[in-house]
């Protein structure tokens, strides 16, 4: 029976749909994209499935998609051969929101219709924009390996409710049919879509198909044939000098699923001993769940252009994890499994060579473009600091990337470079001189840093959670050692004058009989007193031995119930 059932969207699915039809409205011409791409990966997926078994093609392996318009009841249909869904995946794919963040995505909404409408580009709300051309969407749709009968129509007009029934469908795949809105009429003109799917779609690798414009007398007594209006290859596989930096952006909201342009792209083939091609993309923003280390991460696989594997989090380490892209090779196997990636020594030698080509593309984006550069810096620098602890081998690399805040500036931004540092560095200075504290303030005012102010020495100012962590694993940089301006027995060796020793040295003699005094008082609080060059103003401080976990750290353990 046709079982036909109403259901209501999840919440954040309807908040969403309300917000996208109202925020998106400058630039609706990206549904088409959105749809499209949804195609495109219905197509990927059932080459993967097929992999196994062939009979899911039905004989019709030839994958594409068709756009075509009824100019009288006012539709525009978008239909594929591809993988199709269930009646249970329709519902679910159709009805909620699955990608993790949703609340806290919500939650950051303004309500100023610019602002949002940026979030929700960074959210990327794919199927749900078609309601931004059209008030009613009929989704028809057939599981490849399912039988005609147990096909799929779900309905809605984008409000509250959407309703399923179990309707027949001959073709597998998915047919997508928009109403379109009264003030949508442009998207019912066929130059008008031609030339959107040029912009946005052409490096989708299956064919779009629309039907020939009859021009000539002659060609109306014809029947009616297909042309194929994009590239259809896919796009890594094309030379770097043919493809434009649009496409390269279009491309990159392709695989990303990401509305924003990405902020620099690096495309390379290798051939020798592994060959393959990859095509990796810094993001202009971070995801919500940058900071859950099981979050989504890695590249979508390819193996000889047959799509594998969406997340493959084996070729790039943990800190570069907001790297998107495409990996393809020619060397795996097309049954390649996560288990067997986990294994395959080669996946090491291609993940040491893409770790590599990300740290070269971002001292490029430092070195040539600085303003990307701190945009990025802001995004991802918290992410990129766990680098040292977890590379060993690219920790030089990963340390010249850092950005600090330091007294030179006295501002909270992280916008100095250790190389910048060095090149302020006192005569006679061998050392980098840095302060962790919980947060700004108390780092740039901390008493510790009197003597290095009266000097003129440079402390870079470090507040973040991480940091402790990374100076942890940090020893030097081009053969300077750090030093932690708030840890023992502070040695400013050369930048002491003869005559600053001496006086020193006479002070302490005169001092030890106050300082035995402090040090009965303090008895059972502290280790140790001694006389200090390090204040001019304050009159004492705590001071945490040299080999002393910092308070910084101490702090982080406590908090996680250690
Ligand atoms: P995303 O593409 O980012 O997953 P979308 O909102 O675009 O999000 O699509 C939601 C889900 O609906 C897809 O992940 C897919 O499972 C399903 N879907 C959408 N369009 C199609 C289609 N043409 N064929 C098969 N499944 C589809
Ligand atoms: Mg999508």
């Amino acid at each position: 029976d046709a079982h036909k059932e109403t259901l209501g969207f999840q919440t954040e699915a309807k908040q969403l749909l309300h917000l996208m039809i109202h925020s998106l409205y400058s630039n609706r011409e990206i549904f088409l994209r959105e749809l499209i791409s949804n195609a495109s990966d219905a197509a990927d997926k059932l080459r993967f499935e097929a992999l196994e078994n062939d009979s899911l093609y039905e004989g019709d392996s030839d994958l594409k998609v068709r756009v075509s318009v009824d100019k009288e009841a006012r539709t525009l249909t978008i239909s594929d051969n591809g993988i199709g869904m269930s009646r249970d995946e329709v519902i679910e794919h159709l009805g909620t929101i699955a990608k993790s963040g949703t609340a806290q995505f919500l939650k950051n909404l303004t309500g100023d219709q610019k602002k949002d409408s940026k979030l929700i580009g960074q959210f990327g709300v794919g199927f749900y924009s078609a309601f931004i051309v059209a008030d009613k969407v009929v989704v028809t749709t057939r599981k490849a390996g399912f039988p005609a009968s147990e096909a799929v129509r779900w309905e809605s007009a984008g409000e509250a409710e959407f309703s399923v029934e179990t309707v027949e469908k001959a073709d597998r795949g998915t047919s997508i049919e928009l109403h379109l809105r009264s003030d949508a009429d442009e998207f019912a003109d066929d130059w008008r879509l031609r030339s959107i799917i040029k912009k946005y779609s052409d490096h989708i690798d299956i064919p779009v198909l629309m039907q020939k414009l009859q021009t000539s007398e002659e060609d109306k007594d014809k029947a009616p044939e297909d042309e194929v209006v994009n590239t259809a290859t896919a796009l890594w596989t094309r030379s770097r000098s043919d493809i434009s930096d649009e496409e390269y952006k279009e491309f990159y909201k392709h695989v990303s699923h990401d509305y924003a342009d990405p902020l620099t792209w690096s495309h390379n083939r290798v051939e020798g001993k592994l060959d393959y091609t990859s095509l990796l993309y810094v993001p202009e923003h971070a995801p919500f769940d940058l900071y859950n280390r099981d979050g989504a991460r890695g590249l979508k696989l390819y193996v000889q252009r047959t799509f594998i594997m969406d997340d493959a989090e084996q070729f790039l380490p943990l800190y570069l994890r907001f790297i998107k892209g495409v990996v393809d090779s020619n060397d795996l196997s097309l049954n390649v499994s996560r288990e067997i990636l986990q294994k395959d020594p080669n996946i090491d030698t291609m993940r040491t060579a893409l770790t590599k080509r990300v740290l070269d593309m971002l001292t490029k984006m430092a070195k040539n473009e600085p303003e990307q550069y701190a945009k990025f810096w802001t995004e991802f620098g918290q992410v990129l600091k766990e680098g040292p602890a977890e590379d060993f081998a690219n920790r030089e690399k990963i340390a010249k990337l850092l950005r600090f805040a330091s007294t030179h500036t006295d501002k909270p931004e992280q916008d100095q470079s250790l190389d910048d540092y060095i090149s302020r560095m006192q005569e006679g200075q061998d050392k980098i001189y840095y302060i962790a504290a919980e947060n700004f303030n108390t780092a740039k005012n901390s008493p510790h840093l009197e003597v290095f102010r009266k000097k003129g020495i440079e402390v870079l100012l470090m507040f973040d959670r991480v940091d402790e962590w990374l100076m942890s694993h940090l020893m030097e940089y081009d053969g300077k050692s750090f030093q932690d301006a708030g840890k023992g027995e502070l040695d400013l060796g050369k930048l002491d004058s003869e005559d600053e020793k001496q006086a020193q040295e006479k002070q302490a003699e005169e001092l030890k009989p106050l300082l035995e005094r402090v040090k009965k008082a303090l008895e059972n609080d502290v280790a140790e007193v001694r006389i200090t060059h390090r204040l001019t103003e304050s009159p004492a401080c705590v001071v945490v031995a040299e080999h002393e976990m910092g308070a910084q750290m101490r702090r982080i353990l406590e908090q996680a119930g250690q």
